[in-house]
């Protein structure tokens, strides 16, 4: 009998973090400080464990007992898909409780296990498209910090700092709530301009605004992008007004780009790719529930001749770059002039996503997502298990 999944865990510890959120949710470098993390293990009755890290809230006790538990024990690990419409199944009537993110860590949790048994690196199992990807440098959002990205001069000379060091594309997240005098359409433009002028015409550009900009702002910015020969224009209003970026992009020629922070998974993606609300579309585990949906919306972009950017950073969206060609930049931050991106925290021994002098991340060989933990460290710091 093939083996199925014995136990679903986490593993709340402590460890340290350099950068803090704000009170918008926007991070900045802070002072060395602990904070709390969970590591998700699933483990089935052969003795095979998939790993993922993620926040204690979002694997709370009762979502394991409410729903990973009892969608999940007992089955073939290797069922993802069928686990992964199990579990999306029993969101409707949740309320709210089963998030995406709940579904999305599970997901990538099977995806680990599944390697790790083959022995083989997700990002083949996806399709082994490639075998490295170029990383884009995404920086912090603005902020008030001396030396950091306070001024448009500031983001030039950070943005140089990164072609420097090998990246050959930028994105700037500029000033936003609650740092005063944020939003600014002016300042927006001002800072891409001083960006556009310190690495020259070779280096592709993208933007990442404020997500509440009205539409006659995001479309006076847009216009001033696509002057400066940015690459990308994104999430400048609120995603939840599919019609409103149909209009922005039926207005510019600059690529718009989404969604990110829309619910609905690969289905919403479709309805944005269908009706034209962008140029090119966007996915994540985090956003829209884990690799198997993410690998879909990724296709489903294929289909409409489409790239398909994956927003944010980590093992599990690296390893979709095996699943396709139109997934063009890894996310590689955030970053800033402040923190040292290529400094492991302590519960890992390595990051995943080193990247060399020409820009290229490479994707891991180890089986599984390869995260390399230091379950050691993880063990002794732990503080909290369910
Ligand atoms: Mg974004």
């Amino acid at each position: 009998m093939s083996a199925t999944i014995l136990s679903i865990e986490v593993a709340v510890f402590t460890t340290v973090a350099k950068t803090a959120v704000d009170s918008h949710g926007h991070r900045h470098p802070s002072g060395a400080h602990e904070v709390h993390e969970a590591l998700l293990t699933i483990t089935d009755t052969d003795g095979a464990a998939g790993r993922v890290l993620g926040q204690p809230d979002h694997v709370r006790e009762s979502v394991l007992d409410r729903y990973l538990r009892p969608a999940l024990l007992g089955q073939d690990p290797f069922a993802r898909e069928r686990l992964w419409a199990a579990l999306a199944r029993r969101q409707r009537g949740a309320g709210g409780s089963l998030t995406d993110r709940a579904l999305g860590l599970a997901d990538c949790a099977l995806w680990d296990l599944a390697g790790r048994r083959l022995g083989l690196p997700v990002w083949k199992l996806l399709g082994g498209a490639r075998e490295r990807i170029s990383a884009y440098g995404s920086t912090m959002c603005g902020d008030e910090i001396p030396g950091g990205l306070a001024t448009p001069d500031d983001f030039a000379a950070f943005a140089r700092a990164l072609v420097d060091r090998g990246y050959r594309a930028v994105k700037l997240h500029t000033w936003m709530p609650p740092i005063p005098r944020a939003p600014s359409v002016d300042r927006d433009i001002e800072a891409c301009a001083a960006v556009r002028d310190a690495v020259g015409p070779g280096v592709d550009l993208m933007l990442d605004a404020y997500h509440w900009y009205s539409r006659t702002e995001a479309l006076r910015l847009g216009r001033a992008l696509q002057e400066l020969d940015y690459y990308w224009f994104e999430e400048p209003m609120d995603e939840a007004s599919i019609a409103s970026y149909r209009w922005l992009a039926d207005r510019l020629e600059i690529p718009v780009i989404g969604p990110e922070t829309s619910g609905g998974k690969n289905f919403t993606r479709a309805e944005w790719a269908s009706t034209g609300a962008c140029d090119i579309l966007r996915t994540g585990v985090t956003d829209v529930g884990g690799i198997t949906p993410a690998v879909r919306t990724l296709h489903l972009a294929e289909a409409f001749n489409m790239d398909c950017e994956v927003h944010g950073n980590g093992s599990a969206n690296l390893a979709l770059a095996g699943s396709c060609l139109n997934y063009r930049w890894y996310e590689r931050g955030l970053l800033h002039p402040h923190v040292d991106f290529d400094e492991p925290p302590p519960h890992l021994h390595t990051i995943v996503d080193a990247m060399d002098d020409d820009g290229f991340v490479t994707l891991p060989p180890q089986p599984g997502l390869g995260d390399d933990f230091d379950l050691d460290y993880i063990k002794a710091h732990t503080i909290a298990s369910w």
